[in-house]
């Protein structure tokens, strides 16, 4: 599933359409993406207009078209967007195509647990502004999320992490990197933390988030060699850090690795503040 970085590559993908007009729409109509949105009034609003921006935030990313076309959209497990030829003919799972005189921008989904979402309006959608401050925004701070922790004090911090009220854009490979790179066990307490592990969490979603957008959300490579994102799900995987063989299993609901070396089910006196 896209999580933060991916979906900002993916927005990235139909830059080839910014500032273009755009001519012709194709829609499958009656797919479940477009729930909510009115097939016809979406071609109507949209057809003959520029688009002028486009922003992600966490999961979901907004499209503007003219002065007050508001194209959104959540990826969902295996939503894609693509930028494709002018000519492009459009396969069973590509719902959606934009094509302006230059190229043809796609939304493809083969299980459809994507979302699209339009309306018109002078500002934003209200579904947009209620999403909460973003990672890499001063609006995520250190006592925000310490509260948060606390809030929540019996969840395990691998399910606090998914939760997109408070974190968006992690998903399920990137709660296993802070974790891991944080030494914290994904089964632990949110509410049981000490001070000095509640700075090393904060620590490692801002800088795994930078990270992650500099490699994978700005062209699709890799992140360093160095993360676990590399090893999680190899047969036979070792910790990079240890070389100990890594654990796996389901917390939270969510299929998990981690390093039962590195990330002990208790915390270490040397860890805690
Ligand atoms: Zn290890």
């Amino acid at each position: 599933m896209p999580e933060l970085a991916e979906v900002e590559f993916f927005r990235r993908q139909w830059n080839p359409g910014l500032r273009k007009k755009i001519r012709l729409i194709h829609i499958h109509r009656g797919k479940r993406v477009f729930r909510g949105v009115s097939p016809s009034t979406l071609i109507r609003q949209i057809q003959g207009k520029t688009m002028i921006s486009s922003e992600a935030h966490g999961k979901q990313m907004l499209f503007r078209f003219g002065r007050d076309g508001w194209l959104g959209i959540h990826l969902g497990m295996t939503g894609k967007l693509l930028a494709r030829s002018r000519s492009f003919s459009p396969g069973s799972h590509d719902h959606l195509v934009l094509r302006t005189g230059q190229c043809s921008l796609v939304y493809q989904d083969p299980r459809l647990f994507g979302r699209i979402r339009f309306q018109t309006s002078r500002e934003p959608p209200e579904w947009w502004n209620r999403i909460p401050p973003a990672i890499l925004s001063p609006g995520f701070n250190l006592p925000q999320m310490a509260s948060f922790c606390q809030r929540r004090g019996r969840t395990p911090l691998k399910a606090l992490l998914l939760r997109q009220d408070s974190f968006p854009g992690i998903g399920n490979w990137m709660a296993d990197e802070i974790l891991w790179q944080a030494r914290l066990h994904p089964k632990r307490k949110a509410g049981k933390l000490g001070c000095g592990e509640i700075q090393r969490l904060h620590f490692c979603i801002k800088k795994i988030s930078r990270v992650a957008m500099q490699t994978i959300g700005r062209d699709g490579s890799d992140p360093p060699a160095s993360w676990l994102f590399l090893y999680r799900w190899r047969s036979g995987g070792r910790c990079p850090r240890c070389k100990k063989t890594l654990a796996r299993g389901s917390v939270g609901g969510r299929t998990s690795c981690w390093c039962p070396q590195c990330q002990p089910a208790l915390p270490r006196r040397k860890h805690s503040a």
